[in-house]
């Protein structure tokens, strides 16, 4: 087994670093290479993707990322901003299924900005396309070569497509992590005033009926948005595309008190993924020691499960994450009055001594 190691910018190199130091105290065989990417990469290597970088996500069984970008890069010219790294290795790997889940452990109900009757016991799995859509439209390389806006003109567009294969294989990974919860899944569309999303519609409902024992039912992406903040336990597997999962699933971040707390996986067809929390790099706590570990160390877990096919060792990780909260440790963005405070270290430190009981 061989992870390439992406710390990235910010945050970033904290977080990862205690997630290495989980993994490593496993007691698994596995290879590890560390290489520069967003941010880090574009000061040594002119490019937030170095040709080096992206070989050695391609060689490995799984990647595990941290988070790119600063303030400081934001007049840098599109192609070379750090997040472009991001967008660069979903599109060369092909990760084209990212599940995002909203777990609200019992120990951080009171986190949450919502009731604790609407958010205890919440459980849901987002699945975001991520490699179509508005983001991946025809008029992306112009507007990237000008920065944003057509020199003398005044209009900017961007073209929304999706095609009959990509709506189908997100549609089967959708059906298919159903299965293996409770079998229902909540299809997110704007099929009212877009076309794409009518296809979007009309394709989950054809791929749908392969599935008779997993209930199928079609919501508005406005409703949703609602619906998440109104009843959130309703949903169980919720598919949509790029855009809609983009906004959807940091709202569903936010249910669960902090994104501090998320991890993501990005899937390609043949199950090599990229593993990353669902926050960015923080540069406003960026080397102040007091990030939250628990979103990268628990995408550690997914990528075991996921790609390394070591799910007991991923039920150890999330086992260990839940020791810890009930030891009332907590990092600055969950801390409440009666629980201890800690930095990153000491959080990483808590899981892996929790790995041992
Ligand atoms: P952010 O997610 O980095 O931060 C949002 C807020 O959440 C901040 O107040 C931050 O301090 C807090 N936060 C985030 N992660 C935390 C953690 N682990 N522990 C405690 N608090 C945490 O989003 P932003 O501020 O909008 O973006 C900062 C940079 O990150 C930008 O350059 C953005 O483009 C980039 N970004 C990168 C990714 C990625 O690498 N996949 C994703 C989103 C944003």
């Amino acid at each position: 087994m061989k992870i390439a190691i992406l710390p990235g910018d910010g945050i970033g190199k904290e977080i990862v670093a205690e997630a290495v130091l989980v993994l490593s105290a496993l007691d698994l065989s596995f290879e590890t290479e560390t290489a520069l990417v967003g941010g880090a990469a574009f000061e040594a290597h002119g490019h937030p993707l170095p040709e080096t970088t992206l070989a050695l996500a391609k060689s490995a069984d799984a990647i595990l990322f941290g988070a790119v970008g600063d303030w400081k890069y934001d007049t840098l010219e599109r192609p070379l901003r750090p997040e472009q790294a991001i967008l660069g290795l979903r599109k060369h790997l092909g990760l084209f299924a990212n599940f995002r889940p909203a777990i609200c452990y019992e120990q951080l109900v009171d986190a949450s900005s919502l009731k604790p009757e609407l958010i205890a016991g919440l459980d849901i799995l987002i699945i975001r396309e991520l490699t179509g859509d508005i983001y991946f439209g025809q008029p992306r390389g112009r507007r990237t070569a000008v920065d944003g806006h057509f020199p003398g003109s005044e209009e900017a567009f961007d073209t929304m497509r999706y095609s009959r294969p990509e709506v189908e294989r997100i549609a089967h990974v959708a059906f298919q992590a159903a299965r293996k919860r409770s079998k229902r899944v909540t299809s997110v569309d704007k099929s009212n005033v877009l076309e794409t999303f009518q296809f979007w519609r009309d394709v989950v409902t054809e791929v749908g009926g392969q599935y008779p024992d997993v209930a199928l039912d079609h919501m508005y992406v406005d409703n949703a948005a609602m619906q998440l903040v109104r009843a959130p336990k309703k949903f169980d597997v919720v598919v949509t595309g790029n855009m809609f999962g983009d906004i959807l699933s940091d709202e569903a971040a936010m249910l669960t008190g902090s994104i501090g707390m998320l991890p993501s996986a990005s899937l390609n067809a043949a199950g090599q993924g990229l593993y990353e929390p669902s926050h960015g790099s923080a540069p406003d706590i960026a080397g102040k020691g007091i990030a939250n570990p628990l979103a990268t160390i628990l995408s550690a877990a997914m990528m075991l499960r996921f790609s390394l096919n070591q799910a007991q060792a991923a039920d150890r990780i999330e086992a260990a994450v839940r020791s810890v909260l009930s030891q009332g440790l907590r990092t600055a963005d969950i801390h409440s009055p009666g629980t201890t405070l800690v930095g990153t270290r000491a959080m990483g430190q808590a899981v892996v001594k929790a790995l041992g009981k």
